[in-house]
């Protein structure tokens, strides 16, 4: 996503110009897509006129905000890492020890019992299977594609 100051308007995906205003971010563009600095009056490169209006000043107060996000970030991530390194030390790691354990055997009980079954059974299981499988990659992907945009909108606006 890309916010147009000039409009006031989300744009979706990260266009080169405002689908609503048809301004440009911080650059003017001439009818052959050379990029010209904001003040300029004459293409460049190819010394055209007609140059698209931009939506105005880069809003510094929006790139305040974005380092701030990125710092709270960084010291929430390196809380975080230090509390997992103390909590480490104490009686966690035989916790997650035992915890890997157990489900190493669930996963063996249920191998083995896969296994035991009748063919039509295993099918039908199978299929379940797959089917799990299939919506937790769905909400996984999904759940990237959201943390990309947020991260998207947070990096360039
Ligand atoms: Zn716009
Ligand atoms: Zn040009």
């Amino acid at each position: 996503m890309r916010y147009c100051p000039h409009c006031r308007r989300l744009n979706p995906s990260y266009p080169v110009i405002c689908h609503y205003c048809g301004r440009t971010w911080y650059v003017r563009l001439c009818p052959r897509g050379h990029e010209n600095p904001s003040n300029a009056q004459y293409c460049g490169t190819c010394g055209s006129m007609d140059l698209t209006e931009t939506v105005g000043r880069r809003p510094w107060g929006l790139y305040l905000l974005k380092i701030l996000i990125i710092t709270i970030l960084c010291i929430g991530v390196f809380l975080l890492g230090k509390l997992f390194f103390l909590l480490l030390k104490r009686e966690v790691v035989i916790l997650i020890v035992e915890f890997t354990l157990v489900l190493i055997l669930l996963m063996a009980g249920y191998v083995i019992a896969i296994s035991i079954l009748p063919t039509p059974i295993k099918k039908i299981i199978l299929k379940l299977n797959q089917f799990f499988l299939k919506n937790i990659k769905v909400v996984i992907m999904e759940f990237g594609q959201t943390a990309k945009e947020f991260f998207n909108l947070i990096l360039k606006c």
